[in-house]
């Protein structure tokens, strides 16, 4: 690292702008941006730019050492101050379906990307800023992003991440010094708020939308080009573009959103606002907003209060939402295909139920510790589980790292007892009524038997059951803490929750804290249980 060029290490190669076509409107203003993929747009200059924190695992693959992350240069950079050399910057053209309606264009209206870091192992990395100011696809808004769903998104990428979930990765968190004006909960209540940016990290964000814009537009010469160029970039083992080649993708991506959506009910993860603009085509959790964890177990959950009359967007109902939202990338997709035969294009979205079924049925067999899902017997057994842990107030993520305490030499047991190690999980304890210890009981009884049937030492199903229930997950209530703080100036919390969710599978007896469930005072608090799109 040149002492003075803290940023040398980065070695750029912007293939997206290279070899899309670009809007050749140079001034930024709001406008329609037709027959072109990226308008280029400098990011918009702050104040007084000061790190709050940084993902060094993700400097590392980009190639920046520690130091070099705690430079004036770095914050002047991820702030949007300045771009180091080898950066081009740009926002991309992006359409959508929001809440179930075409919405027409959306694009990167507060996220403009610096350029493709290519790394010492020869990987793309995509460097993103969001909350940089306007862009040609800004609508009616200021492009700007404010502390609290910064720390969010900032946090939420690297705890995925460390869970083992698909997702675009975040470098840093940067305040700007500059105030943001938010009305939080649309109510009339406008709020200066400080400004923030988040720089994040993917090997690419093009979305379902970057290709529904096109296809809407009748433009099928750039969504062919697109679709060409992200083949050719992001998935070359398919081999060179074509029709056939096309529905490989597509199967792909069908694939990739099913893992993705599998690994978000194991942990219990709602994204809050599933619209087409935030399905990353490479699989990937993209675009932190109202998202939530479920603390107690309920299918019926969102935490988006924009979403609170359809709950469209509630964590039972994801599955079923990805699955839409394949169908419309298929819409898009299928003009490319020159053939007026949609069974092939059906048939590579099936692929998404098949993948989804198979892969929850796994999942929920490790999350049981059995070795696979026992078509015969474990439909039931989970569809029981589930319906239990709905009835009262169950938090999910303690009420299956404590189901991995169970003794299976507890044959002889009665209800209460058996049910004894999960009795943190639960938060009215007036709710266990004897009715319920007695349909509890009557489960743990049969899976006790399932577990028989397999013959795993107890230590050895531990093991692998504690490897995919995470003790500690970003509880709702912890990154509001963290944000209380951060607002005071204090970031030390950030950089508690970031190093504390960087294991989220290991025991942490000195963070014992951070595991417990949800406290009182944030049931009902804005930010714990309740967000909007406002950020
Ligand atoms: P979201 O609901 O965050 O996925 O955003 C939907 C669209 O609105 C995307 O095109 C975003 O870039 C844009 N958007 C959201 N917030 C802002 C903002 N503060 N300024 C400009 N554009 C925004
Ligand atoms: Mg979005």
């Amino acid at each position: 690292m040149t002492e003075n060029r803290p940023l040398a290490p980065l070695n750029f190669d912007n293939s997206f702008i290279r070899e899309l076509p670009a809007d050749p409107e140079p001034l930024n203003f709001r406008r329609q941006v037709l027959g072109a993929c990226y308008s280029k747009v400098q990011p918009t200059p702050v104040s007084r730019p000061r790190l709050v924190a940084y993902a060094w695992e993700v400097a590392d693959f980009l190639g920046l050492p520690p130091q070099a992350c705690v430079t004036d240069e770095f914050a002047e950079t991820f702030a949007g101050n300045r771009l180091a050399e080898g950066m081009d910057s740009y926002a991309t053209c992006y359409g959508g379906h929001q809440f179930g309606n075409w919405a027409g264009q959306l694009g990167d209206g507060r996220a403009i990307n610096l350029g493709e870091v290519v790394n010492r192992h020869g990987e793309r990395w995509t460097l993103q800023l969001k909350g940089a100011g306007l862009t040609p696809y800004s609508r009616n808004a200021d492009g700007l992003a404010v502390l609290r769903s910064s720390v969010r998104e900032f946090l939420c990428s690297e705890a995925m991440f460390h869970l083992g979930i698909p997702t675009t990765r975040a470098l840093s968190l940067v305040l700007t010094g500059d105030t943001v004006i938010r009305d939080m909960f649309y109510d009339g209540n406008p709020k200066a708020e400080p400004g923030a940016v988040v720089c994040r990290v993917a090997p690419s964000f093009t979305r379902f939308g970057n290709f529904q814009i096109f296809a809407a537009r009748g433009d099928f010469a750039v969504l062919k080009q697109l679709v060409d160029y992200t083949i050719r970039t992001d998935f070359p083992h398919l081999g060179e573009p074509s029709p056939a080649v096309y529905l490989k993708w597509y199967e792909e991506i069908c694939r990739r959103t099913a893992e993705m959506i599998v690994h978000w009910q194991r942990v219990g993860f709602v994204h809050g606002v599933m619209n087409t603009d935030n399905m990353s085509i490479l699989g990937l959790t993209i675009d932190y907003g109202p998202y939530g964890w479920l603390e107690n177990f309920d299918l019926n959950w969102t935490p988006n209060t924009t979403d609170a009359s359809g709950r469209r967007y509630r964590f039972g109902n994801q599955p079923s939402i990805a699955f839409w939202n394949l169908g419309q990338l298929a819409n898009a997709l299928f003009p490319l295909l020159e053939t007026d035969d949609i069974a092939p294009l059906q048939a590579a979205l099936n692929v998404y139920q098949q993948a989804f079924a198979e892969g929850w049925q796994t999942m929920m067999a490790n999350k049981l510790g059995l070795q696979q899902f026992n078509q015969e017997t474990d439909h039931d057994l989970c569809a029981e589980l589930l319906t239990i842990l709905q009835s009262i107030e169950t938090d999910m993520t303690i009420f299956f790292r404590r189901l991995a305490l169970l003794d299976t030499h507890n044959v002889q047991a009665g209800d209460w007892q058996l049910m004894s190690p999960l009795l943190d999980a639960y938060y009215l304890p007036e709710q266990i009524t004897p009715e319920y210890q007695a349909r509890l009981g009557a489960w743990l009884r049969a899976y006790l038997g399932r577990l028989h049937g397999e013959g795993l030492p107890d230590g050895t199903r531990r093991q692998r059951m504690d490897a995919v229930n995470p003790k500690y997950v970003l509880r709702n209530y912890l990154a509001q803490l963290a944000i209380d703080q951060a607002e005071q100036g204090d970031f030390t919390k950030v950089d508690e929750l970031l190093e504390l969710l960087r294991h989220p599978y290991d025991e942490q007896p000195d963070k014992e804290g951070f595991a417990a469930k949800r406290p009182d005072w944030a049931r009902q608090r804005a930010g714990c249980s309740m967000l909007s799109c406002s950020s």
